[in-house]
């Protein structure tokens, strides 16, 4: 019986492009965040965590099982919060004047966020999330970790394994990085802020 399932694309797998390509989706929707799913499914099975919800996994349980888990949580997130390429895409409303306020303009936050993903040594994921007093705070995490176990809200997370670029743009990460901006879907991001 299987517990958790491959999340929906709200998008077709050709939509993301130039930016990501549908060759990309494929392997790292269709491949490897179905890998996890598998993997999460397989290890919990006749333990305590079955029928557990992820969050709850993700802050509780250890090794293999706390790695899936925190990946599919991650993917999420992260195919969720996109749509097809946009000029000027930009944040709006209350989030946009959050991001002024926290970090002096949006183009300084872009340049903060990508600065941090690029200088992630290895693999993991760099995030904009809010902490419990609601200040927008850019993390660095490694591997599968997610900003909640941190006590966070994540709002936006960009992928740095290799695999979420390599086919597309090989060894140039910050050429990925900073090409994601089209794509990002601030409604998305908004509601997760919500206010
Ligand atoms: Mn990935």
């Amino acid at each position: 019986m299987a517990t958790f399932d491959l999340m929906i694309l709200p998008y077709a797998p050709e939509a993301l492009e130039p930016v990501i390509s549908r060759e990309t989706i494929g392997f790292h929707h269709g491949k490897h965040l179905q890998g996890y799913v598998n993997n999460l499914n397989a290890a919990i099975a006749g333990t305590p965590f079955e029928g557990k919800g992820l969050e709850e996994i993700v802050c509780t349980a250890e090794g293999g099982m706390l790695n899936n888990a925190g990946q599919i949580l991650n993917h999420n997130l992260y195919f969720g919060q996109f749509m097809a390429p946009k000029e000027g895409n930009r944040p709006e409303g209350a989030l946009a004047e959050a991001i002024n306020a926290q970090f002096g303009s949006f183009e300084v936050f872009q340049d903060e966020f990508v600065k941090k993903g690029t200088g992630l040594f290895g693999s993991g994921w760099v995030w904009l999330s809010t902490d419990e007093a609601g200040n927008l705070i850019i993390t660095q995490e490694a591997n599968a970790a997610n900003p909640i176990q941190k006590g966070l809200t994540p709002l936006l997370t960009f992928d740095v394994w290799e695999h979420a670029y390599y086919l597309d743009y090989q060894n140039r990460r910050p050429d990925h990085l900073k090409a994601l901006w089209a794509i990002v879907n601030w409604e998305v991001v908004a509601e997760r802020y919500g206010r």
